[in-house]
C-alpha cells in the first residue's frame, strides 16, 4: 500500500509517475476564476475534451457543405452516425457492440427501457430500488408504477442502510430482494449511489433478481466512465447512462443503453417504438408493421441528434485509448490520496469534523467521495468556492467531490488540503492556528 504524504513533493512524485498525467492538457479548465481551479465535480459536468470542438466544427461544415446530402457524403455519415459508438461504448461498459445503442437523454431511456422490463402481473408487480435515488429516477419509477394503475406506495421497496449507517449493505439487498421473490417485477438500482457514492455488487444483484424470477436494470449515470463494468457477463436484463457526467460530453448530451442480447430476438416484448429501430435492410420502404432490429438498436426512436453526439465521439476515442482498467487504476490512487488528507485534516479540527460516508474499501467506491462536515455550515462550502476548489454542496452539510483520473492530478488533490486546512483556520476550528 501506498504511503501518502501531505506534502507537495510528495503529490508532484505521484504525478511525474503518473502514465496518465499527459491527458490534463488535453482538456478545458475552466478560467472564469481568479485562481487556477481545482475542478472535483466531474461527477456533475465533465470538462470538455478540446477535440469536442474540432468534432462539433467537422459536422457544421459538413452540414453547411451537403446539406440533405450529408446523410451519406459527409466524413461520418449521419444515416449511421450511432454506429460510431457501438465498438468503443461497448467495451467502455463490458458488453457486446450490439448489445449498447447511443440515444436520447437518461431519463427517456429509463422509461423505455421500463416500458419493456416492467410488465408487473397478477401480485407480481413490485420494484426494488435503492432508497434516496436520484430523483429523476424515482419519478421515472413513481409514474411507470402509476401508467400501469398501480399505487407506488404499494409497489416500490426502497432499501435503506441499517440505523447509524451510510451504506447499504450487501446482504440486507440480497435478503430484501430474497424476501420478495413471489412478488417482485423489477429490481432498479443506480450502480453507483449519486449521493453516497456507494457501488453496488451488480454482479449478486443481478443473479439475486434473476433467481427471484424478476428482471434487473442499472442506471449508470455515476457508473460509465467511473467503473470497470462487466455488463454483459454481469448479466443484467438493461442498464442506462448518461455521458455528460464523468464521460466529459457536455451538458445534457447523449445517453447510452443497453440491453443483453438474450432480449434481442424476442419480437413479442412490449415497446415504444420509432422508425429508426426498424429492420435496417426495408426500413425505407416505410411499411405498417414494426420489424425490430434484433440488437439493442431496435429500442431507438429517431435519427441520431449529430450535434449532442459529436462530443461524445471526441470523448470515446479518449476512454478508448486509455482504458477502464488503468483509469480506475489511478482512481484508487487518487480518491485514496484524498481520502487520506480529508482524514488528517479532521483530526486537525477543533469543534467540527469531517466524516466520509463513501465506503472506505475502493471496490465500494469510485471516484466520488461524499463528506458531511460536522460543526461546519455552508460557509465551509463559500470558503473552498472562493478559493477556487470547486466541489459540490448539498443541504444541510454533505460535500460531494470526485477527483477523476483522466484530468485531475495529485497536485490538484494537495492544493485542496491546502485550501481545506486554511478554511478550518478560516472558520476558527483548526486547533493548529486561529487565523489565517
Ligand atoms: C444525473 C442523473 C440523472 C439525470 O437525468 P437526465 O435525464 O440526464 O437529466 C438521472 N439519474 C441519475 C442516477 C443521475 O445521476
Amino acid at each position: 500500500m501506498i504511503h501518502y504524504k501531505n506534502t507537495k513533493a510528495f503529490a508532484q512524485e505521484m504525478d511525474a509517475n503518473d502514465p496518465l498525467a499527459k491527458y490534463r492538457k488535453q482538456f478545458h479548465f475552466p478560467d472564469f476564476h481568479e485562481k487556477e481551479v481545482i475542478y472535483f465535480t466531474g461527477n456533475s459536468l465533465g470538462l470538455q475534451p478540446k477535440k469536442a470542438r474540432t468534432m462539433m466544427n467537422e459536422e457544421m461544415d459538413d452540414w453547411a457543405r451537403y446539406g440533405v446530402e450529408g446523410h451519406f457524403m459527409s466524413r461520418r455519415p449521419w444515416y449511421a452516425y450511432h454506429e460510431f459508438f457501438s465498438e468503443k461504448a461497448a467495451r467502455l461498459v463490458g458488453a457486446r457492440p450490439d448489445e449498447v445503442v447511443m440515444m436520447n437523454s437518461l431519463t427517456t431511456n429509463l422509461h423505455l427501457m421500463m416500458v419493456s422490463f416492467y410488465q408487473p402481473s397478477g401480485q407480481r408487480n413490485k420494484i426494488i430500488c435503492e432508497g434516496k435515488a436520484f430523483p429523476s429516477d424515482l419519478y421515472a419509477l413513481e409514474s411507470q408504477v402509476r401508467f400501469h394503475n398501480l399505487d407506488p406506495d404499494q409497489t416500490i421497496i426502497e432499501l435503506h442502510p441499517r440505523e447509524g449507517e451510510h451504506s447499504i449493505r450487501k446482504e440486507d439487498v440480497l435478503a430484501t430482494i430474497a424476501e420478495h421473490a413471489d412478488e417482485l417485477a423489477l429490481v432498479m438500482i443506480g450502480g453507483v449511489n449519486y449521493y453516497t457514492g456507494q457501488v453496488f455488487d451488480m454482479e449478486a444483484i443481478t443473479k439475486a433478481g434473476h433467481d427471484a424470477g424478476a428482471f434487473v436494470g442499472f442506471d449508470l449515470a455515476h457508473g460509465a466512465g467511473n467503473l470497470h463494468l462487466k455488463l454483459h457477463d454481469w448479466g443484467p436484463d438493461f442498464a442506462v447512462w448518461c455521458s455528460y457526467k464523468y464521460l466529459n460530453s457536455g451538458p445534457g448530451s447523449i445517453s447510452g443503453a443497453f440491453v443483453h442480447e438474450r432480449h434481442h430476438k424476442n419480437e413479442e416484448l412490449t415497446r415504444f417504438a420509432g422508425w429508426w429501430g426498424y429492420d435496417k435492410t426495408t426500413r425505407f420502404e416505410m411499411k405498417k408493421g414494426f420489424r425490430p432490429i434484433p440488437s439493442a438498436e431496435a429500442w431507438q426512436l429517431s435519427n441520431a441528434p449529430v450535434f449532442a453526439m459529436a462530443p461524445h465521439l471526441a470523448s470515446l476515442e479518449l476512454f478508448d485509448e486509455i482504458g477502464m482498467e488503468a483509469l480506475r487504476k489511478k482512481t484508487r490512487l487518487l480518491s485514496g490520496y484524498l481520502e487520506f488528507m480529508i482524514d488528517e485534516l479532521s483530526e486537525k479540527a477543533e469543534g467540527a469534523s469531517f466524516e466520509i460516508i463513501t465506503p472506505r474499501d475502493w471496490k465500494q467506491r469510485g471516484c466520488q467521495l461524499s463528506v458531511l462536515a460536522h460543526g461546519m455550515g455552508k460557509n465551509l462550502f463559500n470558503y473552498l468556492n472562493d478559493h477556487g476548489a470547486i466541489v459540490d454542496w448539498r443541504d444541510p452539510n454533505v460535500i460531494r467531490m470526485a477527483p477523476v483520473p483522466m484530468y485531475n492530478s495529485f497536485t490538484d488533490v494537495y492544493r485542496f488540503g491546502q485550501i481545506l486546512e486554511g478554511a478550518l483556520k478560516h472558520l476558527g476550528k483548526s486547533t493548529l492556528a486561529k487565523e489565517v
